[in-house]
């Protein structure tokens, strides 16, 4: 695993555990961290692996980049199968997960476009706290019918005259 480059002062990050950077938290000490010797700044990984989850960060780009996720990205893609247009789907487990997993696509991609990012650039987990307080803005400012809208001109329904349905056919049909 390459060490990640802290943004701030750009040393390259040091593989560490939750005991060094939650000496208060036993329950958390196993957890690997990516920590910059240089400023404190850290990251955590994704789970069950030393792959972090973007780049080390202060504490308040932590808690930004973390607000930025609970109270908007999630919500957008999470509450999505709720939308009047799905109605008619109803709204089992596997209907909501495929609404879910298309819209989370959707949002990113969308928030991406805003934000003139590319899609790999395009995670809180990178984020700047400007780049987080720009992402609020365009997010707060958005629906999810919106986006769907925004998504759906971009990527027009398939020709009639298409035979042979592709295995995702269900799932973007459902999501659409
Ligand atoms: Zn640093």
């Amino acid at each position: 695993m390459t060490a990640p480059i802290c943004p701030t002062c750009a040393t390259a990050a040091v593989l560490t555990t939750g005991a060094a950077v939650y000496p208060n938290r036993p329950d958390l000490a196993a957890k690997p961290i990516w920590r910059c010797e240089g400023c404190g700044a850290y990251v955590a990984c994704h789970p069950d692996t030393t792959v972090p989850l973007g780049t080390p960060a202060d504490a308040a780009t932590r808690a930004a980049r973390m607000n930025l996720h609970q109270k908007r990205l999630d919500p957008l893609w999470k509450e999505a199968w709720r939308e009047p247009a799905y109605a008619k789907n109803g709204c089992g487990p596997k209907t909501r997960r495929s609404i879910q997993k298309a819209a989370r696509e959707r949002v990113y991609a969308y928030l991406a476009g805003r934000m003139r990012l590319t899609p790999a650039e395009c995670h809180t987990g990178l984020f700047t706290r400007e780049q987080c307080r720009v992402a609020w803005g365009v997010l707060s400012a958005t629906s999810y019918a919106e986006i769907r809208t925004w998504a759906r001109a971009l990527n027009p329904k398939p020709r009639r005259e298409r035979k042979a349905p592709s295995p995702s056919s269900d799932i973007q049909r459902i999501a659409r």
